[in-house]
């Protein structure tokens, strides 16, 4: 398919360019130009020049669609359902026990629930990890997002239950690597340095070498973690990974909400990837991410949402927001973070830290084109004088009008074209008939 972009103001980390013209070929963003004509375009093949689709742009921004770096999409299963308790409470009692009956089936129509509601708030790649991923990969798949996938791996020791896991995880490498048209990304998630024995996350880093994938993990997200770790391995949590050689892996470090200098520098030195969660660490009063410190030292911080039950949205508009609004609270410094950075973390540093920085997360000819429009002639929008302000500070989702991935439309003027919404919502209730308390 070929899309024209007409007369949009296109935004992105890098730059602001008003009432530009954004052609897309192939998937690939193949031109930004001020006046791009359909027929100059299929000028090679005027044949195919009725396959172009206009979208006229007028009164819009485009932007690079949001990257949530960390998520547990299906979890939208029990949004609301266990609110206002701290995490180990909220793990062990409501969600593992729950998590436990799951279902092959609830995991894959939740994902449609979860991935419909990312398109709708601009989010066009994701990192996720949970069970059953099969069944999130074929949500991915059918509805056209992007997404690197990882099977959550809960083990202390590599026994009979420690090999079912790591062989579940290795089976999703296998399958779905670099499918559905390299939309499709898998990673190794060792759930969190105390979910996961020494023996169980040394078997991920090895496999991460030879398959070639990123590890994604939880990283220092609580006070009682590291107090724990001090307590049971004489160190932090984040000296422990570096110990055990997990950092010579390409890592999505989600969390690192009490992490001290030396682990910082460590985080650094090893080029973790971190994902700052500031509504879900917030929700559970885990803390505040030191994020200026991280990445003053060159970090690269991505955003995400976490799983709905502790956030309780899958809305990286929001993640974006308070990011920066927690950050100047913390440094007593309203400069800290300004909105522009804001925006690069929820989208090219997002990219990098995913591992697709350089087909995404900014508008780039030659880039995959991952695109959102939304509508800025509105009443929370307007005067517009500045768009990057209006996005990360005035906007919210229900303004995203149009959605593109990898070159294909999967929002179109408000409506969803690859997920059958209402049946979506239908199945979502009647799945979630058993849940209710
Ligand atoms: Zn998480």
């Amino acid at each position: 398919m070929r899309i024209i972009v007409k007369n949009v103001t296109l935004v992105d980390g890098l730059t602001v360019k008003e009432d530009h013209d954004l052609y897309i070929k192939d998937g690939v963003i193949a031109c930004i130009s001020p006046c791009i004509s359909p027929i100059k375009v299929n000028s090679d093949d005027i044949e195919e020049s009725h396959v172009v689709q206009i979208i006229d742009g007028a009164g819009k921004i485009a932007f690079p669609g949001f990257v949530n770096a960390h998520t547990h999409l299906s979890m939208v299963l029990f949004r609301g359902l266990a609110d206002d308790l701290p995490l180990k409470e909220w793990l062990e009692k409501e969600i593992w026990p729950i998590e436990k009956n799951l279902k092959p089936q609830e995991v894959y129509w939740f994902a449609l629930l979860g991935i419909a509601e990312m398109i709708r708030s601009g989010t066009t790649a994701f990192a996720d990890m949970y069970f059953y991923m099969d069944e999130v990969a074929r949500a991915v798949e059918e509805s056209g997002m992007r997404a690197l996938l990882a099977c959550g791996i809960i083990a202390e020791s590599y026994d009979a239950h420690g090999r079912k896991e790591i062989e579940t995880a290795r089976n999703l490498i296998v399958d779905w690597h670099g499918k559905a048209n390299g939309r499709i990304n898998v990673a190794l998630a060792p759930h969190a340095p105390y979910t996961c024995g020494c023996e169980i996350l040394e078997k991920t880093r090895d496999i991460a070498v030879s398959a070639g994938v990123m590890i994604h993990t939880h990283l220092s997200e609580t006070a009682d973690e590291v107090k724990r770790s001090y307590a049971d391995l004489g160190m932090s949590p984040v000296k422990y990974l570096a110990s055990l050689d997990l950092f010579s892996v390409p890592i999505l470090a989600a969390h690192c909400v009490h992490v001290n200098e030396e682990d910082i520098a460590l985080l650094a030195e090893h080029n973790v990837m971190v994902v700052h969660n500031p509504t879900s660490n917030a929700k559970l009063a885990s803390g505040i991410a030191p994020v200026m410190q991280m990445k003053a030292v060159g970090v690269n911080v991505a955003l995400g949402t976490d799983g709905a039950a502790s956030n309780n949205n899958l809305d990286m508009l929001e993640e974006m927001r308070l990011a920066t609004l927690l950050q100047k609270v913390t440094t007593k410094d309203p400069t800290t973070i300004p909105a522009i950075e804001a925006l690069r973390m929820a989208t090219c540093s997002g990219a990098t830290a995913i591992g697709i920085g350089e087909l995404a997360g900014t508008l780039t000819v030659g880039k995959r084109a991952d695109i959102v429009l939304m509508d800025i002639d509105k009443v929370n929008m307007l005067p517009s004088y500045d768009y990057i302000s209006d996005l990360v500070y005035a906007a919210n989702s229900q303004a995203i009008t149009d959605v593109i991935v990898d070159g294909q439309i999967v929002m179109e003027r408000g409506n969803l074209t690859t997920i059958d919404e209402e049946r979506v919502k239908a199945k979502a209730r009647e799945l979630s008939v058993g849940y209710r308390k």
